[in-house]
């Protein structure tokens, strides 16, 4: 079956009426476009999960910071259809900025507590523009399965809490992180890497691995995990934005002196050249990124 795409609210508020209507249940994939195989793992997963799957496509301005890189993000809607199409996927959602922000709207959605640290110190607002667009598309989409990365791991709790806190008729799916055969974590924002930044980009894996390898061997300074994956970068002249060790459900940093859990997010972004890059794993829960030699 062909993928439709439709570009208006109403259209696809009336698109997934008509899928509940048939007796499907209906999968939501958000996205901003710049579609690669981590998107397509969400895809498959919301299709094995039994459900007709929907892809919207939106690069929402409202999560960017003013020195962010909204304008040059890549947008490449036929590559996006053609994709959605091999997935299987029945409906994409492409609107304009007008459609999901009507002229004089001044409504925003914030969640405390999660937000507060990680990627929410780093970049102030992004998550509050994260939790609007994302409880209008759950507005539009109706009662759905909605699938998330894990790869923003921080994201992925944020809209699991959200849903629960607005009573939203919508269950929130996370799926692990894609990689590429090297370790990298598929992202869009990978296009923008030169081929020596690609290379030195392996470090967020390599380092998130040593730190897994470590707690798996017993070991639990918080500092000491810190610090292997700090020393992985650096090995790569990368400088971090954020290094941190937390609690995996509540995001409550873990004491910078004491002792980390069984079950540890180390969650990381750093820039290389001029692209963030982000990265996490559950130490105590997932494999590693990598399989390394002995340390
Ligand atoms: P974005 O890339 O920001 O458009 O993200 C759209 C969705 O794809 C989010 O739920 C992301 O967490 C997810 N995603 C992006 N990259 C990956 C990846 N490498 N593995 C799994 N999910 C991903």
């Amino acid at each position: 079956m062909a993928v439709q795409l439709v570009r208006t609210v109403q259209e696809f508020r009336a698109a997934c009426d008509a899928l509940r209507g048939e007796g499907l249940r209906v999968g939501l994939v958000p996205t901003m476009g710049a579609l690669h195989a981590g998107h397509r793992a969400l895809m498959e997963h919301a299709r094995e999960l039994g459900t007709a799957v929907t892809v919207t496509l939106f690069v929402n301005p409202t999560q960017f910071g003013p020195n962010e890189d909204f304008s040059k993000y890549p947008r490449q809607l036929e590559a996006d259809l053609a994709l959605c199409e091999a997935a299987g996927v029945r409906l994409v959602f492409a609107p304009d900025a007008s459609e999901m922000y009507p002229a004089g709207e001044t409504t925003r959605v914030r969640v405390d507590g999660l937000t507060a640290g990680l990627c929410g110190a780093s970049r102030p607002g992004h998550f509050e523009g994260v939790t609007t667009i994302v409880t209008k598309l759950f507005a539009v989409t109706g009662p759905c399965i909605a699938v998330f990365g894990r790869k923003d791991y921080q994201q992925f709790k944020v809209l699991e809490r959200m849903a629960r806190d607005l009573l939203l008729p919508v269950t929130v799916v996370g799926h692990p992180t894609v990689r590429e055969a090297d370790g990298l974590a598929l992202s869009s924002r990978n296009v923008f890497l030169a081929p020596d930044e690609r290379t030195r980009a392996l470090a967020l894996a390599r380092g998130l691995s040593r730190a897994s390898q470590l707690h798996a061997a017993g070991e639990r300074h918080t500092a000491r995990l810190r610090a292997c994956v700090e020393a992985a970068l650096s090995e790569s002249a990368i400088t971090s934005d954020y290094i941190s060790l937390t609690d995996p459900d509540s995001l409550e940093a873990c004491p910078a002196d004491g002792l980390v859990g069984e079950r540890v997010l180390l969650a990381l972004a750093a820039r290389v050249g001029s692209t963030r890059l982000i990265d996490n794993s559950v130490l105590g829960q997932e494999p590693a990124p990598l399989t390394l030699g002995a340390a």
